[in-house]
């Protein structure tokens, strides 16, 4: 049995029946023969039931985002930004995968030469829990409109989240087949992602997941992108706006409990305003409200799960024993780890080099900007990067000199339907969204005519 509970009240909410390998099968046969209707439908006949899907998640976001806050602990209020956001996804892939897949003729030596894009077949997904229909939707909506079909293998801990999907495509009238959602746990991923009717996989999680999934579709000579973990920081040059840098860093460490890859987890500070920007900083920490994530003035509500908040509180604790001091926070109550801050954190400790997966964030100090540089890129990890300051210039010269996938001047590293994203070193390889992220999943076919 898989188990669904509420991080906040312990309370057991379902238990799903984890899929046969039986079930599998019918799943994946069910997904090959809907494919091959479903890769000669038009884009039009495609974006019309995109659009549909939309707007089933706008018209019942208040029930999807309540499945979200029950079953992983998100504060409502973010929640419902969530859903609205996965409608946004699938109305832009509704209206421009089409311009994003036409054919591009390529002047050769041939009489006519172009490139086509064509759908490759059933994609497996496997996603966290902490986006838990965003992930998804990134994934699906221009994967759907390429002309492919999904079959999806989503976080244990949030398997409601995963039929509550499958039921946004089949309310939104997709065929049957087209998107589902399998119940199961990692041990089966690997039997589903050898069998020869998926074509290509996707995962979005750990370092560890996704070595394993990779070495399988590896060996099977399968496409595989991976959106891994991360450890951005959040670079404060002396000549920033101080007070709306603040706010951004508050948002981009705290929102989500700060369960995101993207957030903004080192916090690296000019010399000259540290001590301003610290005391800022705190202040705005202190005041973040923590409750019953089902309360709609609720900002900080649980982990997930409470042995993912006692990693986090480990990760500190270790951090304190080299020489980091805790400004506030660093307490525990069970999934609750209460919004932290520390300082004098240097390269070596956790709260640095490691991903901090929740409500933490270290304090380090830099003098130049050789040497914040230096401290962007000395992890594992490359997702993205956040820099304040007035200079364009100062920033324009700093971003070659960056390894990350993004660089984001003056605001949170964010996901865009419009915009490509994905990370560099151990974050991961491929790309999701934009032209790139609808590329991912195609055989891009020469044609060409003598
Ligand atoms: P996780 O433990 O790696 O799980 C992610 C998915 O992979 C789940 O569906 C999980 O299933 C499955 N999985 C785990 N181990 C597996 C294995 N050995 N073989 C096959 N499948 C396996 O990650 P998480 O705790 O859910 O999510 C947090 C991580 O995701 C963080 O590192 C975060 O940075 C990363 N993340 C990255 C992005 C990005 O876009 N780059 C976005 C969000 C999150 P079970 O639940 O059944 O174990």
């Amino acid at each position: 049995m898989i188990l669904s509970k509420n991080p906040y009240t312990g309370e057991t909410l379902q238990e799903h029946k984890e899929s046969t390998s039986e079930d599998i099968d019918k799943a994946l046969e069910k997904a090959t023969a809907v494919f091959r209707e479903w890769k000669t439908t038009s884009f039009s006949f495609r974006s019309k039931l995109m659009l549909k899907a939309s707007e089933e998640l706008k018209k019942n976001k208040q029930e999807y985002a309540e499945t979200i806050t029950k079953e992983m602990g998100k504060p409502i209020k973010q929640a419902i930004a969530e859903v609205e956001k996965c409608a946004w996804v699938c109305e832009y892939y509704a209206e421009n995968a089409e311009a994003q897949l036409a054919p591009e003729t390529i002047e050769t030596d041939a009489e006519k030469s172009y490139i086509n894009y064509a759908p490759l077949g059933v994609i497996m997904a496997i996603m966290p829990w902490n986006y838990p229909f965003w992930q998804v939707f990134r994934f699906a909506a221009p994967a759907l409109m390429a002309g492919n079909v999904g079959v999806l293998k989503h976080a244990s801990n949030v398997m409601m989240c995963g039929k509550n999907i499958e039921k946004v495509f089949i309310r939104a009238g997709f065929p049957e087949g087209c998107f589902q959602n399998l119940t199961i746990g990692s041990k089966k991923v690997e039997e589903v992602v050898k069998d020869k009717r998926v074509k290509a996989v996707t995962l979005t999680g750990s370092e560890g997941a996704g070595g394993s999934v990779a070495a399988t579709a590896g060996k099977e000579i399968k496409k595989s992108v991976l959106e891994l973990g991360g450890s951005n920081a959040l670079v404060v040059f002396d000549d920033a706006n101080l007070e709306e840098t603040v706010k951004t860093c508050v948002q981009a460490r705290f929102q989500n409990t700060g369960q995101s890859c993207i957030a903004g987890k080192r916090l690296l500070l000019h010399n000259n305003i540290a001590e301003k920007f610290t005391e800022m900083f705190l202040k705005e920490v202190k005041e973040l409200k923590a409750g019953d994530p089902i309360d709609e003035d609720t900002f900080i509500g649980v982990q997930a799960r409470e042995d993912l908040a006692k990693d986090l509180e480990k990760q500190v604790n270790d951090s304190v024993e080299m020489g980091a001091k805790i400004l506030t926070g660093g307490v525990r109550k069970k999934a609750f780890y209460a919004p932290t801050v520390l300082k004098d954190v240097t390269p070596e400790m956790p709260v640095f080099k490691e991903e901090t997966f929740g409500p933490a964030i270290g304090i380090t100090t830099f003098r130049s900007d050789e040497e914040a540089v230096k401290l962007i890129n000395s992890t594992q990890f490359g997702l993205g990067v956040s820099l304040f300051t007035k200079s364009r210039e100062k920033a324009q010269n700093l971003i070659p000199k960056i390894e990350d996938g993004a660089v984001f001047v003056n605001e949170l590293v964010k996901s865009d339907p419009r915009l490509p994203f994905g990370g560099t070193k151990k974050s991961g390889y491929g790309r999701e969204l934009s032209k790139f992220g609808i590329r991912e999943f195609v055989n891009i076919q020469t044609v060409y005519f003598k």
